[in-house]
């Protein structure tokens, strides 16, 4: 093929060889001018005839070859048929990639949910349809919250933290438990996963009533031997060599019965993840009983203060409250030498309420603070055995504010001390004369 200036030239030489002719044709009929806008007309009808031709073969070019033209046209004519080329590979491997996406999605063992700014629905997968629900086409355009309305994932979109997926329990379509996750990109449009963790959540099921069912059935045969082995220590006739290993089996089953209390109570607060109500509790008298139980304590810190900075009451399960704020309470007693000071405070803020333990003691080690809080994990076994600790205090604390939607916080410096700090929502709290706080 020619390249694109000879072509032109080809086509240039062409036209004026044309006028020529028609100039020469002219002069022998004496009309030289009319003998060159005969030959002007003729190349321009020519030039018609060959765009017609290609205007023909551009409306049907799936059936048609293209007509040969050469010289410019046929320059013309390949570089559209090269872009035509190139734009039918293109639209054939995006439609490949989209068929792949789509049976990829739906291959996928977890529902995905793509929601615009307002979380409006702007496509889910099969696997989305059939756990949350949803109806192809009919639900497109719906925002999620009116589908799925259950209070957890309403608090989980209330809260706007989504970096841990929240578990729903749904009755319908089917029963079942699911984690769902929103997933933040673009701008402002979400992906919303939802994976079925049914079985997980059956397996942990067993899991607590196997550990609350162990639990009961020990609780009565160690009832009998700590009843024998108090009745033994306290018989005179006991042989002297055998008084301190009775004291010794009396202490450890104490213990024993101490993590069975705390193993059947932690049970029953999984039972479930729901919120509790509870009633308005007197947080001065709560505190009061406290100090008296810290201080009746064989050994306890020199000095438990208490100091109530508002007379607002925290609204929560009594026994269970009581029980976390006593968790707490036990650890500063149990972690400070006799020499040292415990303090509990209880203040309200804009933010809600907050109940803090604050002690002289031992403190903790920095990288130990996150985990205190799972079961049996103590930050020196030894010392925590020898203080009579089951290791399940502050799980318990941890369950008892979940459901009361507070959290806990902690700050120690070890050799220094530590402060335990209780945060409770605003709607926890329950100021005792409403007209002071808006008047
Ligand atoms: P335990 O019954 O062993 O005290 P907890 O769950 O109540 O179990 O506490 C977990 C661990 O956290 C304890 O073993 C102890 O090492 C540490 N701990 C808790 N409270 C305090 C505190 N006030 N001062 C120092 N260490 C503490």
């Amino acid at each position: 093929m020619r390249t694109a200036a000879q072509a032109w030239w080809f086509a240039a030489a062409r036209l004026i060889v044309a006028v020529l002719i028609g100039l020469i044709l002219g002069a022998l009929l004496h009309s030289p001018w009319a003998g060159v806008a005969c030959a002007l007309a003729a190349y321009l009808a020519w030039q018609l005839i060959v765009l017609a031709r290609v205007d023909w073969w551009l409306h049907h070019r799936s059936v048609s070859e293209p007509p040969e033209t050469g010289g410019v046209w046929g320059r013309v004519i390949s570089q559209i048929v090269r872009l035509h080329r190139r734009k039918r590979f293109h639209k054939e491997r995006f439609v490949q990639l989209m068929r792949q996406l789509r049976l990829s999605t739906a291959a996928l063992p977890n529902g995905v949910v793509i929601l615009d700014a307002q979380r409006e629905i702007v496509w889910f997968n099969r696997m989305a349809g059939r756990l949350l629900g949803l109806r192809p086409t009919v639900d497109l355009g719906l925002r999620i919250e009116n589908l799925l309305r259950e209070p957890q994932f309403t608090r989980y979109l209330a809260k706007g933290d989504f970096a841990n997926p929240v578990v729903i329990r749904r009755s319908s379509p089917k029963e079942s438990y699911l984690s769902l996750q929103l997933v933040p990109y673009g701008e402002g449009e979400q992906l919303l996963l939802a994976t079925d963790v049914s079985r997980q959540m059956r397996l942990e099921a067993v899991r607590r009533d196997f550990v609350a069912n162990a639990s009961h059935e020990l609780r009565s045969p160690l009832t009998v031997i700590s009843g024998y082995l108090e009745t033994l220590s306290q018989d005179p006739a006991l042989d002297a060599e055998l008084g301190s290993p009775v004291a010794e089996m009396r202490r450890q089953a104490q213990r024993m019965t101490a993590i069975i209390h705390d193993l059947l109570e932690l049970s029953r607060l999984e039972e479930t993840d729901e919120r509790v109500g509870g009633e308005p509790l007197d947080m001065a008298a709560l505190m009061a009983i406290l100090r008296k139980d810290v201080l009746a304590r064989p050994s306890h810190p020199r000095e438990v203060r208490v100091r109530v900075d508002s007379d607002a009451a925290l609204v929560g399960k009594e026994s269970e409250i009581h029980s976390a704020l006593a968790n707490l309470v036990d650890n500063a007693a149990k972690y400070t030498p006799p020499e040292g000071s415990v303090e509990m405070c209880w203040w309200v803020d804009a933010e809600g309420g907050h109940f803090a333990v604050t002690d002289t003691g031992i403190g903790i080690p920095p990288e130990h603070i996150p985990r205190l809080t799972e079961r049996f994990y103590r930050v020196d076994p030894g010392r925590s055995r020898a203080t009579g600790g089951s290791g399940l205090g502050l799980a318990i604390v941890k369950h008892v504010l979940q459901r009361h939607g507070a959290e806990l916080e902690v700050q120690s410096t070890p050799g220094q001390g530590s402060t335990f700090t209780c945060h409770f929502p605003p709607e926890r709290v329950r100021i005792a004369d409403e007209s002071l706080l808006h008047g």
